[in-house]
């Protein structure tokens, strides 16, 4: 039988990641779910098209279209805790966040869940929420919000790197004890990073006039190191201000009067 390359092909819910292996002529093929989980298949198999899912689907009554909607939200919800590919993966499993083994398993999974929402105010049009947003999906952290309650979540939750990992500007309020607006304040300034939380770069400190980054002889010596040929980067590192303000010192954007 003629080898046909069927990788990156999509079939229904699954799609294939390369070979994995042959055996008694046979050519058995490595594929990832929607829902995150991967498996083994036998080529034929896939290709008959009747393969649905990686098995989530199977136990799914086929008629209830509110059931069909939960079982969408069950998979969106393990592909972005467990499938590295997709787009919001870095604010989920990316960040550590998991669905619980009761809600995960792949034979049952989607039954268990599909159960507890109906048991716990799932209404149409209702999305699921983690009432603590670094917590894990699971019953006792899992509600379900309106549209209205999701836009102002969505609108809360900017995810910015803060100790070498995505956290939440409220987070990052609550860790550092500086509070949510001036953190909100100088996230919508531009600032990102370090600067979020660090005083003396985002307070004005200067001499003369209050919005004054820096003291006049430390833009002596800065001038000094850009006549040396040091770069911008080291001189922004050494004085805790951006490489743009150092640009602006060399180009006589600021600090033009002192020589
Ligand atoms: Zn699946």
């Amino acid at each position: 039988m003629k080898f046909i390359d069927i990788t990156g092909n999509k079939y229904n819910m699954l799609t294939v990641l390369g070979v994995s292996h042959r055996k008694n002529k046979k050519i058995y093929w490595n594929v990832r779910c929607d829902c995150g989980t991967e498996k083994t298949v036998e080529g034929a198999h896939i290709k008959s098209g009747k393969l649905l899912s990686c098995g989530c689907k199977n136990h799914l009554p086929k008629h209830s279209m509110t059931k069909t909607k939960l079982f969408s939200i069950w998979v969106g919800m393990r592909r972005r805790c467990c499938n590295p590919n997709t787009e919001r993966y870095g604010c989920y499993g990316g960040r550590g966040i998991t669905v619980c083994d009761e809600w995960n398993n792949k034979k049952d999974g989607s039954i268990n869940f599909i159960e507890w929402a109906l048991s716990n105010g799932y209404k149409e049009g209702l999305t699921i929420e983690r009432i603590d947003v670094n917590g894990n999906y699971e019953p006792s952290n899992c509600t379900w919000a309106t549209r209205q309650e999701q836009n102002r979540n969505k609108r809360d939750m900017a995810f910015v790197e803060h100790d070498g990992e995505l956290q939440l500007l409220s987070d990052i309020a609550r860790s550092t004890e500086i509070s949510e607006s001036a953190i909100r304040g100088r996230y919508r300034a531009g600032l990102r990073g370090e600067e979020l939380t660090t005083d003396e770069k985002y307070k004005a400190r200067g001499e003369k006039h209050g919005r004054a980054k820096l003291k006049e002889h430390e833009v002596i010596e800065i001038k000094e190191r850009l006549n040396n040929g040091e770069t911008y980067q080291d001189i922004a590192d050494r004085f805790g201000i951006s490489k743009g303000y150092v640009c602006r010192i060399k180009t006589g954007r600021r600090w033009a009067h002192i020589a």
